[in-house]
Order: C-alpha cells, then structure tokens, then sequence
C-alpha cells in the first residue's frame, strides 16, 4: 500500500455519485487547508490518548493546532471511545482494539485504502467509530459510504477470526454535538460492495460514468469550474412563468426551493473568478477589480496617545468584555461552564423559512396578525 489512494474512502461519496469526477479532480492540484491540517492534528492527538489508555506505546504529538478548544474537542472523542472499549470488554472475552487501522478494500477497487480512526470488534460485531472535528456540517453515519468502505476492509480482517453478523458505525463530531450510528448486516454491507462499490468505483477510476452534481460537490477541486454542476444550477434558474401577472403560491415555493443551492452556488463562482483576478492575474472580459469602502485607522497608536495627550485629551481609552468564545477558549469548556454558565443566556435566534428537510425542528410562530386577533 503506497501512501496516497487513487479511490480514497473518505471522498467516496463523491466517487459514487459522481464516478468522472476522480480523473476530472486530477487535474487540479493537492492543497491542503488549514482545516485538515488542525483535524490531522487533532486526530494524532486522539490516537496518542486511545492508545495510552489500551498500554500501547504511542509519542505524544506536538503542535501549533492544540488550542483548548481542540483538545476538549477531541477528549470528548476519547471519552465515547473509552466507554465503548469498557463495554466490549465487558461482552466479549477477547475483544480485538484497532487504533488509526490501515484499512484496505481493493477487493472491492483498485488502488481503494483508507485509515479507520478507531475499530472494536467483539464476537459478532465491528463497531467502526469515526471522528470528525469539522464544523460545518453535520456527517451521518446512515449509508456513509466511506464507513461502509472501511467496514469492508476490516471484514476482510477480521473474518477469519470473528463470527462477524453485524457492522456498526458511528460518527463523533464533537463541535457541532452529532453522534449518529447504523449499522448493517454483513451480507447486506457485501452485496453493496459488489452492487454499488465495485461498478462505481470501476468507473471512477477510468473515469467514465456521468458527472452529477449534488451535496458531494461541495469540496471537489472542479467544484468552480464543473459544467455539469453549472448546467444543474443553470437549469434551475430556468423557470418557466405563466400568465397572470402575480407569481400563484407554487410558483413562489418553486423559486424557494433553489433560490438558497443558486445564490451559494453563484457565490462560489464570484469568490473563484475574483481570487482568480486577484492573486493570478486572470483578466475576465467586462470585469475589472476595483477598491472597495475602507475605515480610517492610525497610524501608530502610542504616538496617536502621546499628540492627544499633549492636547488635553486623556479619557481616550475604552473596555471591553471578551467575547463568550474567547472566553470559553481562554478558561476551557468544563471551567466556563462552571465559572459563567449561569450568566450566559441564548437569546431567540433569528426566525428563517428553510427547506422542510432541514434537521432544525419546526418552532410554532404565530402570525402577527394572528397575535393580534388574539388580544
Ligand atoms: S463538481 Fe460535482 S458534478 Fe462536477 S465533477 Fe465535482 S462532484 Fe462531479
């Protein structure tokens, strides 16, 4: 196994919606951000901790990433991951405790290799647990390819041994509170590995297949400059109107319902081609780059203190509480919690019209005209 995977688990997703995309992201280089620079971090961390726990020997990993935050982060990983380590042990005579276990699939495609973060397996079951330290959005563990890829290859490893019925997954996501678990039967996870995984991947790795655009797009190289995804927008904004005058009530839900996909997807192409202007020089016809609004600043503020001094002017300086973040970073989460939990409120969140599948539950407003009536 060399060190980079042509079809790499945790962008499956995207190979199995999206087959051509792998040779199309080809073409773009490898860029890491600093996001998956702290996560590297943070799960070096984590794998020192699980297994100083399991008594295997592990160096402490350094680095500038470690803020409190990230480290609470990911001791809350550990936590779940130590509890579920107490309860194999306590159901299972001889229960088998893989820490960043190599995992390869190539049964199933060429060149197919990842990492599994942790893997516990006891009698009849693989529990594979994933952390993701991302905060954006929420990752389920339901029909998550990348886990289910990594549940292959640890079959394959452990079927020798265990009388494997069932492969559980879950994923950890600490900053944004999500655990989410499913698991699977064996047979039901090989027959998607022959039905879906090996097709799929066979074509992702010749590039063939069709190019579809969806929510795995969102972190594909060729995301900017895809066709096929500005087709599917393009198609949306394509919307045919017909008489009378005023849009009906489903002719208003039909423009909600892409209005939000089109204005981040236009968003993104807008940042693209102005980083493009801006840092290569790329001139784009009837475009020009131009300076925006600035606030005044000074220069040199001891020198700003000492002339308003000179001038009379000494009540110049104003305090300012830290915000809530910076100190919940400043005294960790468990002392904030303490120290200030009760003198933190949430105030009501502002009130937005989302799409029903959204996970936020629905609140119960009363229209201002019905408030009104009740009075
Ligand atoms: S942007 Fe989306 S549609 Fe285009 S290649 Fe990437 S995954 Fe496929």
């Amino acid at each position: 196994m060399g060190g980079h995977a042509r079809f790499s688990p945790s962008v499956a997703n995207r190979r199995i919606n999206c087959p051509p995309s792998l040779v199309l992201e080809e073409n773009f280089e490898d860029v890491e951000s600093q996001y998956a620079a702290e996560g590297s971090a943070g799960h070096a961390l984590a794998e020192y901790l699980i297994k100083r726990y399991l008594k295997k020997s592990s160096e402490r990993p350094e680095s500038d990433y470690y803020t409190n935050e990230l480290i609470e982060a990911v001791d809350e990983y550990v936590s779940y991951v130590i509890g579920d380590i107490e309860k194999a042990k306590q159901i299972c005579m001889n229960p088998m405790f893989l820490v960043e276990q190599r995992v390869d699939a190539s049964d199933f495609v060429e060149d197919c290799f990842g990492t599994a973060d942790m893997v516990v397996i006891t009698d009849k079951v693989i529990h594979i647990i994933d952390l993701k330290l991302g905060r954006g959005v929420p990752i389920y563990a339901e029909e998550n390819p990348q886990l289910m890829i990594y549940g292959l290859g640890i079959l394959r490893m452990a079927d020798f041994i265990y009388d494997i019925e069932i492969v559980k997954f879950t994923i950890f996501q600490p900053r944004l509170n999500n655990l989410s678990t499913w698991e699977i039967t064996t047979d039901a996870l090989k027959t998607w590995g022959e039905d879906v995984l090996k097709p799929r991947g066979a074509m992702a790795l010749m590039g063939t297949g069709e190019f579809k655009s969806g929510k795995w797009c969102r972190f594909c190289k060729a995301r900017n400059q895809c066709r096929a995804r500005a087709e599917e927008f393009l198609s949306l904004a394509k919307m045919e109107f017909r008489e009378p005058a005023l849009l009906s009530d489903e002719e208003i839900i039909e423009v909600l319902k892409v209005s939000d996909e089109l204005s981040k997807w236009a968003s993104e192409i807008y940042s693209f081609a102005q980083d493009q202007a801006i840092v290569h020089g790329r001139v784009w016809n009837g475009f020009k780059l131009v300076e925006g609004r600035s606030n005044r600043k000074y220069t040199n503020e001891d020198e700003v203190v000492e002339a308003a001094n000179a001038a009379g002017y000494t009540d110049i300086y104003k305090q300012t509480l830290v915000t809530i973040t910076e100190m919940e970073r400043l005294m960790g989460k468990k002392e904030f919690a303490k120290v200030l939990g009760h003198l933190v409120y949430k105030p009501q969140g502002k009130i937005s019209l989302v799409p029903e599948s959204d996970k936020r539950e629905a609140i119960k407003k009363n229209t201002a005209v019905a408030e009104f009536q009740e009075v």
